[in-house]
């Protein structure tokens, strides 16, 4: 039986959360359409991706009182 390690589980969530901030800039708003994808903005990958970073924020920025500044301003449009 295998068992994850906090500081595994931490590596993980890292790994996620710079995968997700990844997609985020790179899955720009161009004109009202995705940089990448080219369909309308913000595009899936991208609301996922900011998804996936508040996902990892709050379990990281949860666990053995880590006190990090919070991550990246987030591009998207919020109007
Ligand atoms: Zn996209």
């Amino acid at each position: 039986m295998t068992t994850l390690l906090d500081a595994d589980i931490d590596t993980k969530i890292e790994e996620l959360a710079e995968l997700a901030s990844s997609v985020i800039n790179e899955h720009t708003n161009d004109h009202g359409a995705c940089a990448v994808c080219g369909s309308a903005f913000p595009c899936d990958r991208a609301v996922l991706a900011e998804h996936n970073l508040a996902v990892c924020g709050c379990l990281h920025g949860g666990r053995a009182g880590a006190d990090e500044p919070s991550g990246p301003a987030l591009a998207l449009s919020t109007s």
